[in-house]
């Protein structure tokens, strides 16, 4: 498997010549939604929260890429998996790893922004609305560390019970994704 950056495709897994593809475009237009928005205070900044979303977007593409290769189980919406298996990725192999999912959350809430009116596109789309995926991955990162992260249940005003639920699902999609991961894994103690 292979990633390309600088692609003229992309974001993308192209499952026929198994390839990962990051077109710049795609890095510019992350770093340019994040400054209209006024998201940080420095280019330093601004640098990093942006490598944060590349860095869950090639989690999200390489999950794509290894339910193809690796022909893993899954059920549901494969976006909707592949979601959550980038959020978990991202969250357990990272010391700031809840950090950067968070960058990548606020980028679906911006991107969500941008609908004014929702078209039948946007529903039967395979992927969920940006505004889902934003809650979805706040959900998950609320589930890794309810402590830490209290004040975003807070701040979103979601009730608490729907926030107890954040903590099953992390522990579950965490849970199913080591399993159908671990046999693959050289160091097996990567995902622990
Ligand atoms: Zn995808």
């Amino acid at each position: 498997m292979v990633f390309v950056f600088g692609a003229e495709d992309g974001t993308l897994y192209d499952s026929e010549i198994r390839e990962i593809l990051m077109p710049d475009n795609f890095t510019l237009e992350v770093m340019g939604r994040f400054y209209d928005a006024k998201y940080v205070d420095t280019e330093e900044q601004l640098f990093g929260v942006t490598m944060d979303v590349i860095e869950h977007t090639l989690h999200h593409e390489l999950g794509h890429a290894l339910i193809h290769v690796l022909d893993i189980t899954i059920t549901g919406k494969e976006e909707d998996a592949v979601d959550g298996m980038a959020t978990m990725l991202v969250i357990l192999t990272n010391q700031t790893g809840s950090e950067i999912a968070l960058s990548a959350a606020d980028l679906f809430d911006l991107e969500g922004e941008d609908i004014k009116e929702f078209t039948t596109e946007d529903i039967w789309d395979e992927h969920s609305l940006d505004f889902q995926r934003f809650y979805n991955t706040i959900c998950m990162i609320y589930g890794s560390d309810s402590t830490q992260y209290q004040y975003l249940i807070k701040e979103l005003e979601i009730t608490q019970d729907r926030a107890e639920m954040c903590i099953d699902d992390f522990q579950r999609q965490s849970k199913s994704w080591k399993k159908l991961l671990q046999p693959y894994l050289k160091d097996k103690t990567i995902l622990n």
